[in-house]
């Protein structure tokens, strides 16, 4: 993790956007699915990957510090430690996004299909 990003490791918030603000989308599938998101506490860029584990409800975003402002340079796989967000909107009317920060020891992150 960037040193610089002191988010807290088992955050709780109500949308993406609160913590979040999307910089860039490389894919869209009724909202962004894929590109890069800025930590809006300290500005760390981070490439991210959303998955849907039930449509349209439930979705897994994947979170991997950025290593370079360059776009078209992959983000290093490198990075020991990544982000993991399990976004929730099975209540109607209610959105819960928990943070869990993971280490590559544990297990790596998938920004592929
Ligand atoms: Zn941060």
């Amino acid at each position: 993790m960037d040193a610089k990003c002191q988010i807290d490791s088992h955050a709780e918030f109500g949308d993406m956007a609160e913590l979040f603000e999307f910089v860039e989308a490389s894919e869209y599938y009724d909202g962004p699915i894929a590109g890069v998101v800025r930590c809006r506490d300290c500005g760390v860029l981070f490439q991210y990957r959303c998955v849907p584990i039930i449509v349209d409800v439930l979705w897994h975003w994947t979170l991997v510090p950025r290593v370079t402002d360059v776009t078209d340079i992959p983000m290093s796989a490198t990075e020991d430690t990544w982000i993991s967000i399990v976004e929730d909107r099975r209540i109607p009317g209610s959105a819960m996004c928990r943070l869990v920060l993971m280490s590559n020891g544990v297990a790596e992150p998938n920004l592929k299909d």
